[in-house]
């Protein structure tokens, strides 16, 4: 399962929306506990890819960034989210063909005539990478995330 506040819920399909026609990309940090995921914070990447009205590509400096400032903070790379715009909220053949590490979710949001509709969760298992969906819970208030401070949740 993959929990993320409404408020963060928003940012996304907002995000998803003003980026219609074209999809939007980001990635999402937080913790990793007991099997679920908490989503901490949502971060919008540019869609650098070449064509991005039917493919997203992450920008690096945005990861590498991201990843300097986690260090030594209890906190991961989660997670990527991206937009279909007037496609399904489910992985692409062409997502499938493009997936990268596993233990990550990937949250997908369809995008109808510049509506966001739908949005699912889809986490990668595997050594084939094989994407499997997700439960996704809103959680009421950024405040209510619940990971108490100073604890060694452990990496899988
Ligand atoms: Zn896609």
């Amino acid at each position: 399962m993959i929990l993320l506040t409404k408020h963060q819920m928003n940012k996304i399909l907002s995000h998803s929306e003003g980026a219609y026609p074209e999809e939007c990309c980001g990635l999402l940090i937080g913790q990793r506990r007991c099997g679920d995921i908490y989503v901490c914070e949502v971060h919008e990447s540019t869609n650098i890819a070449g064509t991005p009205v039917d493919r997203f590509e992450i920008d690096p400096q945005l990861r590498f960034d991201l990843e300097r400032r986690m260090r030594g903070e209890n906190l991961d790379l989660v997670g990527v989210y991206h937009s279909h715009p007037d496609g399904p909220a489910l992985p692409s053949q062409t997502d499938i063909e493009r997936t990268w590490e596993s233990n990550l979710v990937w949250l997908i949001t369809a995008v109808k005539g510049g509506n966001a509709v739908d949005t699912t969760a889809h986490i990668l298992v595997g050594s084939e990478l094989r994407f499997e969906e997700t439960p996704l819970e809103l959680i009421a208030n950024d405040c209510d995330i619940g990971i108490p401070d100073g604890l060694d949740f452990g990496h899988d």
